[in-house]
């Protein structure tokens, strides 16, 4: 990363600045940048398990305790010694008590004898087999079982699960339902974590109107930080909302400033071009530093990623669109990456025929939004939500997935195969 120390002379484009070059990234560079430099947070606090849901790890989890603790029947059924199960001929068995699940059957079971036995329960002493209750006749008091059965069968042993000392989970794991119970397998109530990241986010642009207030001529209202809302609460980090700033150079500084003070990252929409009114790329170049700020996609070509202070700043485009795809392809992964995710998911890709005629120029890689379906016979078909206008918010709001285009493909035809990204794998 370079740091400009002096003012940007009247004009000059910072893509012409040294380092910078002006040729655009590819978007697999840029993200490699992004999370080579992205630092996870270091703070952590202990919380209950119930809260610890979508939190990350800080520290490994062994287990104090053998899970299962006990060997227990993985069926109902009956509980006998593997020794006693017949080699041809039906056998049958004195039913000399029942085994539940929490309280156990406390005698010994000896030869042609067997204990009822519920899934869960501890099994007997003197016994290492189940036979399932379906495969049993019961006659009176007496089980008969047929030829066939394994020694061992339908037992879970101790520690199958976990064994004592073993690794059950590693720091940096993000808390889903299952590691919630998990821990709750083993016992522990209390979870150390990672402190949730807080990520700043501010709009900027004079057209820019408050829900509530009427537009005057040339107003909008401000979308992007309701979208940029929802998709920093999903990944489950702290939003702190620094509404909108005026284009000006020192309100923009002025925003900076405050969002750097108390976030540990800045997310901003508008501004990030080289029009006269852009003032967000030109901040970050001459008081903060600038890692890159052109990535080869469409929508979302002007980005700017670098730091201010101590936070990692993401200026994302102004076009409510190009904030939704550069949000998923950049800034998702550095969030995952300052919450100290070790466990980086690979994006799913589906392969599917596509049923409209798409528009695309060679040169950049393109994610135009689509309807994803399954089809009968299991294949895929996606079609286009039509006009791909980067300020058309309803073709994200229509659709279920991003259609890929490679950096060289040109126009696709109708039934050609494309990459599919779904929205169901997003946060
Ligand atoms: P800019 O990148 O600032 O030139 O903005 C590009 C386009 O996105 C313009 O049409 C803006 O009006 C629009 N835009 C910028 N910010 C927002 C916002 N927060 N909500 C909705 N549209 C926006
Ligand atoms: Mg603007």
């Amino acid at each position: 990363m370079t740091k400009a120390h002096d003012p940007l002379p009247a004009g000059v484009d910072p893509c012409d600045l040294p380092g910078h070059g002006r040729k655009a990234l590819s978007l697999d560079e840029a993200r490699a940048r992004i999370i080579a430099e992205v630092r996870p947070v270091a703070g952590r606090e202990t919380v209950g398990l119930r809260d610890s849901l979508g939190r990350v790890l800080a520290d490994e989890v062994r287990s104090a305790v053998d899970v299962p603790s006990h060997r227990n029947s993985a069926m109902d059924g009956y509980a006998l010694a593997g020794e006693d199960l017949p080699a041809t001929t039906p056998a049958a068995f004195e039913i000399i008590g029942t085994s539940w699940a929490g309280r156990p059957y406390v005698g010994e079971v000896g030869r042609g004898q067997c204990v009822r036995i519920m899934t869960g329960a501890t099994l007997p002493q003197g016994t290492d087999t189940v036979v399932m209750q379906e495969h049993v006749r019961v006659d009176g008091g007496q089980a008969v079982i047929e030829a066939g059965h394994r020694v061992g069968q339908n037992v879970r042993a101790v520690g199958e699960d976990i064994r004592r000392g073993e690794l059950a989970l590693s720091p940096g794991t993000l808390l889903r339902p299952a590691q919630l119970g998990l821990l709750a397998s083993l016992g522990i109530g209390q979870v150390p974590v990672l402190r949730r990241p807080r990520v700043a986010i501010f709009s900027t642009g004079d057209e820019l109107r408050p829900i509530g207030t009427e537009l005057g001529l040339g107003q909008i209202y401000d979308s992007n930080r309701y979208t940029l809302q929802g998709m920093l609460a999903r990944l489950g980090v702290e939003v702190v909302d620094l509404g909108v700033v005026r284009d000006t150079r020192e309100d923009t500084l002025r925003a900076f400033e405050a969002a750097a003070v108390q976030a540990d990252a800045i997310v901003t929409s508008g501004g990030v071009s080289v029009g006269e009114a852009d003032y967000v790329t030109e901040t970050l170049e001459r008081h903060g530093s600038v890692g890159f700020w052109k990535v080869a996609m469409k929508p979302g070509k002007p980005i700017a990623f670098g730091r201010f202070g101590e936070a990692c700043f993401f200026g994302l485009p102004g076009n409510p669109v190009s904030v939704m795809v550069t949000f998923y392809q950049l800034v998702q992964p550095a969030v995952r990456a300052l919450m100290g995710v070790v466990d980086v998911e690979t994006p799913i890709l589906v392969r599917a025929a596509c049923q409209t005629r798409l528009r695309k120029k060679p040169g950049r890689l393109e994610f135009q939004r689509g309807v994803l379906e399954r089809q009968p016979d299991g294949t895929y078909r996606v079609r286009s939500t039509g006009h791909q206008g980067a300020g058309v918010l309803r073709s994200m709001s229509e659709a279920n997935c991003f259609i890929i285009l490679p950096l060289e493909q040109g126009d696709v035809e109708p039934g050609t195969e494309v990459e599919v990204q779904p929205f169901a794998g997003l946060a």
